[in-house]
């Protein structure tokens, strides 16, 4: 039989292009991919690019105060919020033509709206043309969620945060996870006054306590009000902004609230529900470690399948599927050992088991584990008089002395945990470690120092 397409891909974000492009420039594919909003997706339309170029942003005010403690004749001005969401604008628009450009050069065709499933080989796009093809791949990302409180909808989310008309005055973020962090840090520096309602008892759940707590503590310290252990109860507009009611019966005013509650998949109204493919409790697509759903010729990768939400393990999963479908090199995605970074000022990088995880999955069948950590006021913010610390910590099992991971806060974080986690990932031992001259000054040399655990869990 044959179809009007080889693969037809539903989603132009990373992990859709990727596998696009690869299926059509290396696999011979004849391939055709549609995208109802931007090409790129999430990450680079509204997640990780303006995200970060935000962070930079944010950054300069704190930079100009510690020029002048190194003699610089130096002030930080105001913020032009307008000049610069232009240039963000701007700059999307060229991210968004090279993605474009990218999967023409690689033969894909492109269609630019929405596109279901109609049975295991058809798909049908907005105004009803159907194509015939013979594998499918849902590549649909995923949205933010909020939770169902009185007055929901006077909230924002991250997908707005880049469009906003002007800066608020005040800021409530809600959510105490890489998004709330993330924008918390960004929105004071730029100026916002910020609170952060959070339900939990620390922010960023989920990584190392030593390291979350530190990043908290900093924030705090630098002026962001955390709010631990209250959520919102309901939000009603007021005639100076928007009153936020709290479990615990507070009443604040802000000109924002911006709910950072977690991400679902997008898989609902694709047509998946009625074909056999299996979807989650959280909407998740079910796939195998091939990607593949229970429908044969149906394939799904990136946040729509729910497995680790982060653009380079989407890219890594349409890089596999291609690679296995139309490569004839079966490839199974890797999702251990995958490090990240949360863009909080002081960043955070992390890769493998936290302190508590390891002591919790690891100690109680594989013996003790030690801890190394070095918690320090950095050289460069020490001198223009902050209070900053880092952090670098490095969890060992006992008994093999292989690192199990690596936390570290501090600027630069991301970069740090990037080149680290080649060595966990190789299997490193903490004498690899010690091995390795350091580099001096550094902050990170302190990896390669650390001569005894603080202790053993
Ligand atoms: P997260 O899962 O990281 O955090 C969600 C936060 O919302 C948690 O603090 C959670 O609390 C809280 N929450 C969840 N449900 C409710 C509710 N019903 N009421 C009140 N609070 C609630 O999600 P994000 O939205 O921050 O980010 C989504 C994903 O995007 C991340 O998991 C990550 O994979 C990815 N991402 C990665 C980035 C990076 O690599 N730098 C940056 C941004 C996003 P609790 O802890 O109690 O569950």
């Amino acid at each position: 039989m044959t179809f009007d397409y080889d693969l037809f891909v539903i989603g132009g974000g990373s992990g859709g292009v990727r596998a696009a492009r690869i299926a059509s420039a290396e696999g011979g594919a004849k391939v055709a991919l549609a995208e109802e909003s931007r090409m790129g997706g999430t990450c680079v339309i509204r997640g990780c690019v303006p995200k970060k170029l935000m962070v930079f942003a944010s950054e300069y005010p704190e930079q100009v105060q510690d020029a002048r403690a190194y003699g610089w004749d130096a002030s930080v001005g105001s913020f032009d919020w307008t000049r610069f969401r232009g240039a963000l604008e701007n700059e999307l628009d060229r991210l968004e033509a090279a993605y474009r450009g990218t999967l023409l050069n690689a033969g894909v065709t492109i269609y630019d709206t929405r596109a279901v499933v109609v049975d295991p080989h058809r798909v049908r796009l907005a105004d009803g043309t159907e194509f015939s093809v013979k594998h499918i791949l849902i590549a649909t990302g995923g949205r933010p969620f909020v939770p169902t409180v009185p007055g929901a909808e006077l909230a924002v989310t991250s997908n707005e945060m880049f469009d906003l008309e002007t800066l608020p005055k005040r800021a409530l973020v809600v959510g105490g996870g890489y998004i709330a962090s993330e924008f918390a840090c960004i929105l004071h520096g730029l100026g916002v006054a910020v609170t952060m309602m959070y339900r939990g008892a620390s922010i960023l759940r989920g990584f190392d306590d030593e390291a979350r707590g530190i990043v908290q503590t900093t924030m705090q310290a630098r002026g962001i009000d955390i709010q631990c252990g209250v959520d919102v109860a309901g939000l009603h507009k007021a005639p100076g902004g928007i009153v936020a009611r709290g479990t615990d019966g507070s009443m604040q005013e802000f000109d924002l609230v911006m709910y950072a509650t977690g991400r679902l998949p997008n898989s609902g109204g694709i047509g998946l529900e009625n074909l056999g493919v299996g979807i989650g409790v959280r909407g998740q697509v079910l796939v195998d470690e091939w990607s593949q759903t229970a429908v044969p010729s149906i394939y799904a990768v990136g946040d729509v399948t729910d497995r680790i939400n982060l653009t380079p393990v989407a890219i890594r999963e349409g890089h596999a599927f291609a690679d296995t479908v139309f490569r004839g090199v079966p490839t199974k995605a890797d999702h251990q050992l995958v490090a990240s970074a949360v863009f909080t000022q002081p960043e955070l990088g992390s890769i493998g088991l936290s302190e508590e995880a390891a002591k919790r999955q690891h100690s109680e069948a594989q013996g003790p584990i030690e801890i190394f950590a070095a918690s320090f006021r950095p050289m460069k913010s020490l001198f223009a008089g902050r209070e900053d610390r880092v952090l670098m910590k490095l969890v060992v099992d006992q008994a093999s002395q292989r690192v199990l991971g690596c936390h570290i806060v501090g600027n630069g974080a991301g970069e740090m945990i990037q080149l680290a986690a080649i060595a966990i990932k190789m299997g490193a031992t903490k004498a690899d470690f010690d091995r390795t001259v350091a580099v001096h000054p550094t902050v990170s040399e302190e990896l390669v120092t650390m001569r005894k655990p603080v202790r053993v869990v």
